[in-house]
């Protein structure tokens, strides 16, 4: 018999092993589905031919360097850099930077590893990696939030000084995720044209005017409304009127929450690390483009009349003791435990979208698989950002931008057109129906079935290659 594992922190991605040996616990079980006797022949044939214990799926490459900047006070901070580099068999490594305090190497290892999985589920040919600062051994915190603009430059402009040896238009194409958005891109990818004299590609999530895609910020939450849509319309129902809660405040969750109001659902609540804000009758779009404008990161700092704001204090927006029919875990991984599932069940939860990277825990999706709640998984759910980010690869590749729904017709008659928005529903609705299929046919949830449908292309490519 033959577990597949994934192992945090330590050498491996992936591995197979015989049951025999002991179980490596910890989030070891996330990959449930690829265990299934159906997936034995992918299985066998890569033991057949690398032995048990060999690894199969392990980081290509694991970058860790230093990121020494000099802060406004002319002080000499060090940072510590890493690109993971998991899998290039479908396309290049794409995956996005983090820049955020904590951030350790399991974590990039875990982050890569999902978006191998995650990308080769979009359709478009794109490998997985993720890289990332995180804070040195008792070293000052670099949080992009509290910085000055002149520091964040230096540090990105020191950070790629390091990464642009690794990576490459056609080789591994960084984007954003947590602590890096356009302003960011802008930065790096500036410093990368200064030591490489290529000016395009290479980055995604790049400004409208320099070579960005319409819809990138936008793209992951959108695609995790039109996931939702989806899924709500295969099983007879609907978005309209659902009561729903959005975790985090950034990016993802501003557009999810956006996106959740033009399909007419209602947004009970919206957070961030410290606490949320809340209304009982459903937040207004204007409070949303408010929360999404504040000039701080912190969402204490918000005021409203109506809308209250609930410091945390270890009852985290999932325990709100109010009717819920959805939850869209936004924020960050692991944010989601099984006292939060259990809270959110109690309360008439129904389905859970993970719009962030793995925000629930492997006890709490325990919980939703008890007590009947239907749960998309990130890697399906969230994977309208890289979508996106690829058809940005795309268009840089051509030389031209897509058009959000309607093509320029005075172009359209003799070039391929994309329109972004209709793509991205087209993704996301694909991503549903194949991860639905492979559900069905090895008789498992929706997220072993997205497990096992990214897991096979990936795999299948990698065989294919000599194992690459
Ligand atoms: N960081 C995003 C994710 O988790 C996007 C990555 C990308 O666009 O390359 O999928």
């Amino acid at each position: 018999t033959v577990t597949v594992v994934q192992r945090h922190g330590g050498a491996n991605g992936i591995s197979f092993m015989p049951e025999r040996l002991p179980p490596l616990g910890g989030d070891s079980e996330y990959l449930e589905g690829i265990t299934h006797e159906g997936l034995r022949g992918v299985l066998q044939q890569v033991l057949e031919r690398d032995g048990a214990e060999r690894e199969f799926m392990s980081a290509v490459h694991e970058i860790i360097f230093r990121v020494p900047w000099l802060d406004d006070r002319g002080q000499l901070q060090v940072n510590r850099g890493f690109r993971v580099q998991f899998s290039s068999a479908i396309g290049p490594y794409k995956g996005g930077l983090r820049f955020r305090d904590g951030v350790n190497l399991s974590i990039i290892k875990f982050l890569g590893f999902e978006q191998c999985f995650k990308n080769a589920l979009t359709t478009l040919p794109m490998g997985g990696g993720k890289a990332s600062r995180s804070r040195r051994a008792g070293g000052s915190d670099f949080e992009p939030k509290g910085r000055s603009d002149a520091e964040i430059m230096k540090f990105c402009q020191s950070f790629m000084s390091e990464l642009y040896h690794h990576i490459g238009h056609y080789t591994d194409v960084p984007a954003g995720d947590i602590g890096v958005g356009a302003k960011e891109i802008g930065y790096l990818f500036g410093q990368y044209k200064r030591l490489t004299r290529c000016h395009t590609g290479t980055l995604t999530g790049k400004g409208l005017e320099w070579g960005g895609s319409l819809m990138r910020p936008e793209a992951t939450g959108f695609g995790a409304v039109y996931f939702a849509g989806e899924l709500l319309a295969d099983v007879g129902d609907s978005l309209k009127g659902k009561r729903c809660i959005v975790s985090g405040s950034g990016n993802v969750a501003q557009h999810c929450a956006m996106k959740l109001l033009e399909e007419g659902a209602v947004v009970l609540a919206m957070s961030d690390s410290r606490g949320y804000v809340y209304q009982e009758e459903g937040l207004t779009r204007d409070q949303i483009m408010e929360i999404k404008g504040r000039r701080s990161g912190r969402l204490e700092e918000y005021t409203s009349p109506t809308a209250q704001y609930v410091g945390d204090k270890g009852r985290r927006v999932w325990q709100l003791a109010i009717p819920v029919d959805m939850a869209f875990p936004c924020a960050t991984q692991h944010e989601l435990d099984r006292d939060d599932a259990v809270a959110l069940a109690e309360h008439g939860c129904k389905y859970v979208f993970e719009g962030a990277n793995m925000p629930c825990t492997p006890a709490a999706t325990k919980v939703f698989q008890d007590r009947g709640i239907m749960y998309g998984p990130g890697k399906a759910v969230n994977a309208g950002g890289v979508a996106v980010s690829g058809l940005e690869m795309s268009q840089d590749r051509i030389g031209l931008q897509w058009s959000r729904e309607e093509p320029d017709p005075a172009l359209h008659e003799w070039l391929p057109v994309v329109q972004v928005d209709a793509k991205l529903r087209g993704i996301m609705r694909s991503i549903y129906q194949t991860a639905k299929a492979a559900a069905k046919e090895y008789d498992v949830s929706l997220a072993a079935g997205a497990n096992i449908a990214g897991f096979l292309k990936v795999a299948e490519a990698q065989l294919a290659q000599g194992a690459v």
